[in-house]
């Protein structure tokens, strides 16, 4: 990342000796739904500091709510998480792998007076916490005494109290003003199949008791996190001094937002349950395996990410800034071809029937060592619908009878006129004749408008997949009074397409990534198959960002 306070803390601990100049940092997803692009922020920041200072960071399963996680989220986070970083090679850790350990420091706090076993109900907590200008009320339990909270507890964790029928709550101080520290609840009653510990247990940690002895357990240094838990810092600070075990620093960075994206994992969740998109790696979905699969490459992210600021207060970003950086990437990385997309004939009339000749088309003009290929040209070819006018509108350069064009990498054409469908009057055809002394490489006259092309005879049938954004507004987060976000999804999110290519994609495999010329960059679906692929649109190659940029400044 770019220079930001985070480092800065690093250094100035390293430079006092405070952590003997090590680092060692963490990134603790919950696996209660897959990762996305604003976990790409914190994936960036933790392992990027780690490797900045030759330390270590670890992925670490923050799975003590078994009622939301599953194994499938943990694999798709193994998955995601190698992807970005681009390796595997990173110690991988489950908060539920420190449970004993857990409930052994719990009954430490317990005997030293500092944990209690209360018998409210989650309401009669809650309501008994007092509220931002009024101090909570002692609970009826909280002087119980040492033997009996060891007694209860032990109990608890054997199984003998109904779900929710009691709590372990830490003794700390009904009438802080930050509400965190007033006798929060450690542990709570759940009979849950757990992913990895089964049965075995029925009390489960809270997040604020698991996490800073997670990370004191793995020697955890800085506990980077978003600013939400900037409040539970406190209780952090004080779990782990009241063991007196070893104390890592958590230190806050604001959330990644998106203009147009919705990033809540319960949100996401609720996509995918309401059919609203196909799967958690639906192209349109802001998880980093949609990415993947709309064919964002891992460096494309990892430059947007770097190149986030790092602060104390929550933004919001612009979706195309992101595109930005995906779009910059794949100009130097994707390799080109020719694609139509709405295909519309084109008969080169003055052209041999049966003719085959091979034209030579540069694979990335970014990138020299990427070579050339022959593409085959004939006298059928299609072209985009798009690139034909019967009336030509003002200012348009491309085919309309009468008019001059380049066919990209081949000649001059020129157009004389269209077929229609007798019926439908439809345009059906589009006649020309090409003139032999304009082939492409020769001295010749120039025209006003090159267009892309695919010949007919050897062309392969592809589908393409065009994508839009998922929501109409800005801020979906926002939703109209009595409606959720979804009010704001998109009906025209998705526009499928069945076009023609050179024969150079009939190998496509999935994930592949190409530009299309003239249409955007497009990767090979999951779901293509030899001979016939299928295509998501990536990002298109207009610019939006750096045009915003410039407005900005200009
Ligand atoms: P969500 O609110 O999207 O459900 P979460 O915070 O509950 O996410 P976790 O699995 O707990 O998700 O997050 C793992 C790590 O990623 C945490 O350290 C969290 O602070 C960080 N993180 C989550 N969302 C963002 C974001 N939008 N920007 C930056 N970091 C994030
Ligand atoms: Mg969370």
């Amino acid at each position: 990342m770019n220079d930001n306070f985070v480092r800065d803390l690093i250094l100035a601990d390293n430079a006092s000796g405070r952590y003997g100049g090590r680092v060692h940092t963490r990134f603790p997803p919950e696996p209660n739904g897959y990762l996305h692009v604003g976990h790409a922020k914190s994936i960036m920041l933790n392992f990027g500091l780690a490797g900045e200072f030759e330390g270590i960071c670890n992925l670490r399963f923050d799975d003590t709510n078994p009622t939301k996680e599953e194994a499938e989220y943990v694999e798709s986070i193994v998955e995601d998480v190698s992807w970005l970083a681009g390796h595997a090679d990173f110690p991988t850790f489950y908060a539920s792998d420190y449970f004993q350990q857990l409930y052994d420091w719990a009954v430490d706090l317990i005997r030293k007076g500092k944990a209690y076993v209360c018998d409210l109900s989650g309401d009669q907590v809650r309501e008994t916490r007092g509220t931002l200008t009024e101090p909570g009320k002692n609970s009826p339990y909280r002087d119980r005494s040492v033997e009996e909270n060891l007694d209860l507890f032990a109990r608890m964790k054997a199984g003998e109290f109904s779900d929710g029928s009691r709590t372990l709550r830490a003794k700390v101080d009904m009438a802080s003003p930050n509400l965190n520290m007033r006798d929060p609840v450690m542990y709570r009653i759940l009979r849950a199949e757990h992913h990895r510990t089964g049965d075995a247990w029925c009390i489960y940690p809270m997040y604020d008791w698991a996490h800073g002895q997670s990370d004191s357990i793995e020697g955890i240094t800085h506990s980077i996190c978003t600013l939400e838990f900037e409040d539970h810092r406190p209780l952090y600070d004080w779990f782990l001094d009241q063991l007196g075990v070893f104390h890592p620093q958590q230190i806050e960075f604001d959330r990644l937002n998106l203009t147009y994206t919705v990033m809540s994992k319960r949100k996401l969740l609720q996509l995918v349950q309401q059919g609203v998109v196909e799967s958690w790696d639906d192209p349109r979905m802001p998880t980093i395996s949609g990415m993947r699969r709309r064919g964002y490459s891992p460096q494309g992210l990892r430059n947007f990410a770097r190149n986030l600021g790092v602060s104390k207060t929550n933004g919001i970003t612009e979706l195309e800034k992101l595109e930005y950086y995906i779009r910059e990437d794949l100009n130097r990385t994707a390799l080109r071809v020719m694609v139509v997309l709405r295909p519309l004939k084109l008969v080169l009339t003055n052209y041999p029937e049966g003719q085959v000749e091979t034209v030579e088309a540069v694979n990335n003009p970014e990138d020299a060592s990427a070579g050339t290929r022959s593409v085959p040209f004939s006298r059928e070819l299609w072209i985009e619908q798009d690139d034909f006018r019967e009336t030509p509108p003002k200012g348009y350069h491309r085919l309309y009878p009468g008019n001059e064009v380049r066919l990209r990498y081949g000649y001059i054409i020129k157009c004389h006129d269209a077929v229609k469908d007798p019926q439908t009057g439809e345009i059906t055809e589009v006649h020309c004749t090409f003139d032999p002394e304009t082939r492409s490489g020769q001295q010749t006259r120039k025209v006003k408008s090159t267009i892309h092309w695919v010949s007919a005879e050897t062309a392969v049938p592809v589908e393409a997949r065009l994508y839009d954004k998922l929501f109409t507004v800005e801020n979906p987060n926002e939703a109209p009074e009595g409606r959720d976000f979804t009010a704001y999804l998109n009906p025209d999110s998705l526009e499928t397409v069945q076009g023609k290519a050179e024969p150079s994609l009939a190998n496509a495999r999935p994930g592949d990534r190409y530009q299309f010329e003239r249409l955007g960059y497009f990767c090979a679906d999951k779901s293509t198959s030899a001979g016939r692929p299928v295509f998501n649109r990536t990002v298109g190659l207009r610019d939006t960002w750096a045009k915003l940029q410039s407005q900005l400044s200009g």
